[in-house]
C-alpha cells in the first residue's frame, strides 16, 4: 500500500511518517527528495519547484506498487492509496515555523493555510481515501497508533474532524492581516 503523510509545513509529516514507516515495516519516502531524484523538481531560492504531473508518473511507475510511507505536502496530488492528512493547531503551525527561521510573511501563509483547511481541501478533492488526524497535544507515537488502528480496522474515509475558526482569537498575531 502506498500512503501519502500530508499537512501544512510544520505540523509533523517528517516525524509521523519515519515513525509509521517503522512500525509498519514499510519504506519511507521524502517526496521532495524523490522529485529531485527523478529530475522533476529543481531548486529555486531554496524551495523546490516540482512539475506534478512528472512527478505523479514517476510514483504511479515505480512507487504504487510497493508498501510506501510517502512524506510531502505535495502526496496528497499523488496517486497513492490513502492520503492521511495531519492537522495541528494553527498556533503550532506558527511556533514551530518561527524556530525553523521562517519570514513572518512565510509562518503568515502556512497559518492561514492551516485555519481554513487548504490541504484537505485539496486532499478530498483528489481522493476518496483521506483520513484527517489532529496531532494536538498528542506525542508522535499516539498519532502513530490512531493512524494504524484507522488503517487496521478498514477506515477509508475520516475528514471535517477540526474547525480551528473556533480559536481564531489565540492565532490573530500570526495572520497578515491588512494587507501588510
Ligand atoms: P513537517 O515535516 O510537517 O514540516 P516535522 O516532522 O519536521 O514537520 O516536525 C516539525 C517539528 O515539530 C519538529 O521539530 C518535530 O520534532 C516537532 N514535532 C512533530 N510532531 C510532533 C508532536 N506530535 N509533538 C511534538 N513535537 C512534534
Amino acid at each position: 500500500m502506498l500512503i501519502a503523510i500530508t499537512g501544512t509545513p510544520g505540523v509533523g509529516k517528517t516525524t509521523i511518517a519515519k515513525l509509521l514507516a517503522e512500525k509498519l515495516g514499510y519504506e519511507y519516502v521524502n517526496l521532495r527528495d524523490f522529485a529531485l531524484e527523478k529530475g522533476c523538481g529543481r531548486e529555486v531560492d531554496g524551495e523546490v519547484e516540482v512539475e506534478i504531473d512528472e512527478l505523479a508518473y514517476f510514483v504511479e511507475k515505480e512507487l504504487k506498487d510497493r508498501n510506501v510511507v510517502l512524506d510531502g505536502h505535495l502526496s496528497h496530488l499523488m496517486p497513492v492509496d490513502l492520503v492521511v492528512v495531519l492537522r495541528a493547531h494553527p498556533r503550532i503551525i506558527g511556533e514551530r515555523l518561527r524556530e525553523r527561521g521562517y519570514s513572518k510573511e512565510k509562518i503568515g501563509e502556512n497559518v492561514e493555510a492551516e485555519l481554513v483547511d487548504a490541504i484537505l481541501i485539496e486532499a478530498i478533492d483528489e481522493h476518496e481515501n483521506v483520513i484527517e488526524v489532529d496531532t494536538t497535544n498528542k506525542t508522535p507515537e499516539e498519532i502513530v497508533e490512531e493512524i494504524i488502528g484507522l488503517i487496521k480496522s478498514g477506515v477509508k474515509r475520516r475528514v471535517g474532524i477540526v474547525d480551528w475558526s473556533e480559536v481564531y482569537d489565540e492565532i490573530i498575531p500570526y495572520l497578515r492581516l491588512g494587507g501588510e
